[in-house]
């Protein structure tokens, strides 16, 4: 199945957690696996902390320091995201989850963020669950 996010910003993280649980419930696959995926080029799926907020905040800040957005990349000649492809491309377009018990094997501070790089846009997410 899939599922659209409207982001709202440049760049931020947003929470997708609760449709793919929605995702997986649907399936009725009890044990198995999810597998999360963005086909997109400057968008990324993140497994890590969403109860403190702040910690979305400093993942985007941090990237921003590590790539930021001027820095003479030759793609900026194109259509001037090249700063999105490359963090996109460190985040990853996807991620996989293990089931168990019909429910996402996520740690008690673990979420799923979709990660918006080149927004606001829309943004489709994909949600694969597979039995095994
Ligand atoms: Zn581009």
């Amino acid at each position: 199945m899939e599922f659209f996010v409207n982001t709202k910003r440049k760049q931020e993280l947003a929470n997708i957690t609760n449709r793919v649980e929605e995702a997986v419930r649907k399936s009725s696959v009890e044990n198995g696996i999810c597998v999360v995926y963005v086909p997109h080029a400057t968008a990324g799926i993140i497994v890590n902390e969403n109860y403190d907020p702040s910690v979305c905040e400093d993942i985007v800040d941090a990237m921003e320091k590590l790539i930021p957005i001027r820095a003479g990349y030759r793609h900026d000649a194109i259509d001037s995201n090249a700063h999105a492809h490359i963090k996109a491309s460190i985040i990853g377009p996807g991620k996989t989850i293990p089931i168990e018990n019909g429910k996402l094997k996520l740690g008690t501070w673990q979420g799923i963020a979709l990660a918006e790089f080149d927004g606001p846009r829309e943004r489709t997410v994909i949600v694969k669950v597979i039995k095994g």
